[in-house]
């Protein structure tokens, strides 16, 4: 059996067309242009490149973006002072902060800081709180795990009543990826570092989003023949064949798996651009809500 592939970059760009045309239309409608503020502390080379392709990807799609950048010396007032200053910003209806922040800084407090109304990258604790409880609605969810549902139902899951295991228990994915798919009426089961037998768990699964940072740990014989398999994982491996000398792989072994999956993330092509398209959907949703004032 050959798994669905998901192309996630396939439907990340027609999601961004989406957000594209929507801009345009606000635009010509005399509303204002959604513009996206970044917040990048210190110089950690990946939090440089994920910001820079963040920032181009706005462009792309007619958003403004902000760029700030404060040293790694920054104290905490100062990163505070920043994101009250955005805050109070009328062009700006998004701030995203890059984590990791650096050594010192209080993640949480910064995190806090940010207004509900501009927390695109959903990680204010009202917003995780209001996600977690019933009845409740977030302004945001979070760009990742919202690109996991997103894949899911592109490739028909069926949602209600299914087993749904996330591994993973972060607070940027697996967690709220577990309380997305709980208010989709599955049946979820959250894994981690210290559950046992993990590949008993994981064959149980309708669905499955794997978000460990452990390449390729997914085995063809974790998976129910049939399901739907989403792979968050980012890894970089050592390869000889390649000029680079290494490659990305995610956190299931792609080729044994999807000899048994129904449907099938790739690494890299599937959540990856997923992320970004989610975050221009929720700038664009930030204006919007600025507009209801
Ligand atoms: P974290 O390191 O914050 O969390 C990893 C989670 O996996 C933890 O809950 C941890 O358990 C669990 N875990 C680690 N090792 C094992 C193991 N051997 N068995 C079972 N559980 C384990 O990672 P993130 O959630 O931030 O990211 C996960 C992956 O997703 C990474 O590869 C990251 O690069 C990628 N990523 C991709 C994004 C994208 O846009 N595609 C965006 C964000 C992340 P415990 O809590 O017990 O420690």
């Amino acid at each position: 059996m050959t798994a669905q592939l998901i192309d996630g970059t396939a439907i990340a760009t027609k999601r961004r067309a989406r957000v594209a045309e929507a801009v345009q239309k606000r635009i010509a409608e005399g509303r204002s242009r959604p513009g996206l503020a970044t917040v990048l502390v210190g110089d950690n080379p990946a939090s440089e490149v994920y910001v820079r392709s963040k920032r181009k990807a706005c462009a792309e799609a007619g958003l403004e973006s902000f760029g700030h950048e404060l040293p790694r010396t920054a104290s905490q007032a100062e990163v505070e002072d920043l994101v009250a200053r955005l805050n109070a910003d009328p062009n700006v209806h998004g701030i995203l902060v890059q984590l990791p922040l650096p050594d010192g800084l209080d993640e949480e407090r910064v995190l806090n800081a940010v207004s509900l109304s501009k927390d695109v990258d959903g990680f204010h604790p009202v917003n995780i709180g209001r996600l977690s409880m019933k009845g409740r609605e977030p302004l945001f969810v979070p760009c990742t795990p919202a690109g996991c549902m997103v894949l899911l139902e592109e490739a028909g899951a069926p949602f209600k009543g299914a087993n749904a295991v996330v591994l993973g228990r972060s607070n940027i994915v697996g967690l709220p990826a577990a309380m997305l798919l709980l208010r989709r009426d599955c049946t979820v089961t959250i894994c981690h570092s210290r559950t046992k037998d993990l590949a008993a768990v994981c064959r149980e699964a309708d669905l499955l989003i794997a978000a460990v940072g452990r390449a390729e740990m997914v085995k063809r014989d974790w998976v129910k023949p049939g399901a739907f398999v989403i792979d968050v994982g980012i890894n970089r491996v050592p390869d000889a064949s390649r000029k680079s000398g290494s490659r990305l792989v995610g956190d299931v072994a792609f080729d044994e798996v999807k000899e048994v999956a129904g449907a099938i993330t790739p690494v890299p092509g599937g959540v990856g651009p997923m992320t970004i398209a989610m975050l221009l959907q929720n700038t664009l949703h930030g204006a919007e809500l600025a507009d209801r004032g």
